[in-house]
């Protein structure tokens, strides 16, 4: 298929054909796994241009590989981006789009709904490099606005907050960072390319771990930054991009990589240098996850309101959060940003509290009780004593953490199953704490 073609096509087409060109010799109709390290030069000119970038090619597997491009492109197109680096996790995506643009002196301003990997990154691993991150509200634009100094290289946050599921109005971030002239860059996990393009609402770059809904049966760590294309480096804030350097021949990453110059950066240097390479086998798993992800995620979402809108008239039950029930603060936005669903990650508290919540947890059958979000079956876990155990106290309530508060990921499991678990768990955990009165 042309390029030209290939930007008329739908996503679901998409998610089974971009960015493959079928081989030449074999005519392999899916997409060949090249388990190999290394490519021979023709050469030493070829080599040497290979080197330099003069010339596009593969030269070792710890920079590129033909399987892993054709997820990255697939995965550029799915989210309407440029160009993309897939690597070996989430966490590898985030610190390499962002150390990418940011060096020791540097800033950060993020906003505070997170993973709780990510939150330990900033908080803990970034400062360890001289970069400091500022955590704010990211439903107050007026405190982005405020933490945003000449310092600052990158606004991050998640289009649904972790595990708050505070959705992250991206016009108005955008537009915050633009007016400084710095990018948006947004984890999108929880929406996937699916549910949202964070770009089409004025993100730069999207960063995900695609071990979650991408790879869709819990297999595979992985993750990609995926970039829009049209951030202007030159604009005076990232003189690296603009700096001619020898090792690029005396050009610059803008001259070599033009509107790809983030992902070529992002490859030669940090993909490079620090190593974190998605293998290419885990790579072509995640082609298999991309071709049924629609599917699935449609089936995720019919599944999550179905358990949400059950917990809502549950008597057991405190509270639900989940974006699309009528009732919740968060209902307008998830019209705007989400309507095809709110994804299939979401809290409850349950009658009774924080020992309620953990009987729960110990009660359920079917469900599994996991760090992991995303996977095909149904995952169920307690933030608080663990995925954000490592917040302080008053840094849970900010990130939307309470004792009582149960995480949901809804999986594919008939649906009537899913219930049942929860009911008979609910009824156990209740038992349990009026027998303990
Ligand atoms: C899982 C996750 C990550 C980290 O990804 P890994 O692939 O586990 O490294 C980052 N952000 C979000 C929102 C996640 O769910």
């Amino acid at each position: 298929m042309t390029k030209k073609e290939e930007t008329t096509l739908n996503f679901d087409t998409i998610a089974l054909h971009g960015g493959q060109v079928m081989d030449s010799v074999t005519r392999s109709r899916a997409v060949p796994l090249y388990q190999t390290t290394s490519y021979g030069f023709e050469d030493t000119e070829h080599a040497a241009s290979l080197f330099k970038m003069e010339k596009e090619g593969y030269v070792y597997s710890r920079n590129a590989n033909p399987t892993n491009a054709v997820l990255e492109k697939r995965l550029a197109q799915l989210e309407g981006g440029n160009g993309a680096f897939a690597v070996s996790s989430g966490q590898a995506a985030i610190s390499i789009a962002l150390l990418t643009l940011a060096k020791a002196g540097d800033e950060i301003v993020a906003t505070n709904a997170l993973y709780g990997g990510t939150y330990n990154l900033f908080s803990v691993t970034f400062p360890r490099f001289g970069v400091k991150v500022k955590f704010v509200d990211g439903r107050d634009p007026a405190a982005v606005a405020s933490a945003i100094t000449d310092k600052t290289k990158a606004v991050f946050t998640e289009t649904i907050g972790n595990p708050g599921l505070q959705i992250a109005d991206l016009k108005v971030l955008s537009e915050i960072a633009h007016e400084q002239g710095i990018p948006l860059v947004v984890d999108s996990t929880f929406t996937t390319p699916y549910l949202q393009k964070p770009l089409e609402f004025g993100a730069d770059i999207v960063v995900h771990s695609i071990t979650k809904f991408v790879g869709g049966h819990g297999t595979s760590i992985g993750g990609a930054i995926i970039d829009s294309g049209k951030f202007p480096w030159d604009n005076g804030k990232y003189p690296e991009f603009t700096v001619k350097k020898p090792s690029l021949n005396n050009r610059s990453y803008l001259e070599v990589g033009g509107s790809n110059a983030l992902i070529v950066k992002a490859r030669f240097e940090l993909g490079h240098d620090l190593g974190a390479s998605l293998s290419p086998f885990n790579g072509w798993l995640f082609i298999q996850g991309l071709e049924s992800l629609s599917l699935r995620v449609r089936q995720h979402v019919s599944n999550a309101e179905k358990v949400a809108a059950f917990l809502a008239a549950n008597e057991h039950v405190a509270w639900v959060n989940y974006p699309t029930l009528k009732d919740n603060p968060q209902y307008e936005l998830a019209k705007t940003y989400l309507p095809k669903g709110a994804g299939s990650i979401f809290t409850f508290g349950i009658k009774g509290g924080l020992e309620a919540g953990k009987r729960f947890i110990n009660s359920v059958n079917l469900l599994s009780h996991v760090a992991n979000v995303g996977d095909s079956k149904t995952l169920v876990i307690h933030p608080a004593s663990t995925t954000h155990s490592r917040l302080l106290p008053e840094e849970q309530v900010e990130a939307g953490v309470t004792p009582e508060q149960i995480r949901l990921s809804i999986g594919l499991e008939d649906i009537e199953d899913i219930i049942n678990d929860i009911d008979q768990a609910l009824e156990a955990a209740v038992k349990y704490s009026e027998a303990s009165k």
